[in-house]
């Protein structure tokens, strides 16, 4: 598959939706490849990796943005910050309070929704949404939307419908939803960043060992 064609594949249907470029797992080479087509907006989901890869093609792209799509362990926030320009995966007081102790600016950050309630899966569950969002508002975090990964082999559209009314009853304006599978229904549901790796890059080498 050539980068450059599925990306405008992708862009064609985007509309006023943002594309998240989701690098994980791929080579410095791949990424200079969607960074010739112009595109700048990217994603990653792991601190260590990020921090690998990205600082030299900052050097050369400064106004690369680095979006954090992974969860996120508080013994690396602060290279998180020093790193990502948006955090998409808030979904604890914890975090979010230790967060705020760094007192980030030009930061800005989604919560993570647990939509399908899953018992595995990452994320607040929608009741514990209010605390969350009041949270981030009492430590002044610049909160902007909402993220969620809905449960694989069901059809997403209604917790895609879910999310978006989530985003307009707590006024949020961002909502990132929609992967390689399910990105053209996120579109649709009002999604405002979709995060595509594998329509992009073929698929994903084997996941290496956790941090
Ligand atoms: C890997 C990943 C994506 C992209 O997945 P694809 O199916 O390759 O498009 C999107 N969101 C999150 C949170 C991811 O970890």
């Amino acid at each position: 598959m050539i980068i450059s064609e599925s990306l405008a594949h992708i862009k064609n249907q985007l509309g006023t939706t943002h594309l998240i470029a989701v690098t994980k797992t791929h080579s410095v080479p791949m990424i200079e490849q969607v960074l010739a087509t112009g595109h700048r907006i990217f994603g990653e989901n792991r601190v260590q990796e990020t921090a690998q890869k990205y600082p030299d093609l900052r050097a050369k792209h400064p106004d690369i943005e680095l979006h954090l799509i992974g969860p996120l362990q508080t013994n690396k926030i602060k290279e998180a910050l020093d790193i990502f320009d948006v955090i998409h995966t808030l979904d604890r007081p914890k975090l979010i309070e230790k967060i705020a102790a760094h007192n980030p600016r030009n930061k800005r950050f989604l919560i993570q929704v647990n939509i399908g309630a899953e018992p595995q899966k990452a994320g607040c569950m929608v009741q514990d949404l209010p605390a969350l969002i009041n949270l981030c508002h009492h430590h002044h975090l610049n909160l902007v939307g909402l993220m969620c990964i809905p449960p694989i082999d069901k059809d997403p559209t209604p917790y895609f419908q879910q999310m978006a009314a989530l985003a307009t009853h707590y006024q949020l304006p961002e909502i990132s939803m929609g992967m390689s599978d399910d990105y053209e229904i996120a579109i649709q549901q009002g999604a405002t960043y979709v995060r595509i790796g594998s329509a992009i890059f073929g698929d994903r080498l084997p996941i290496p060992d956790p941090e």
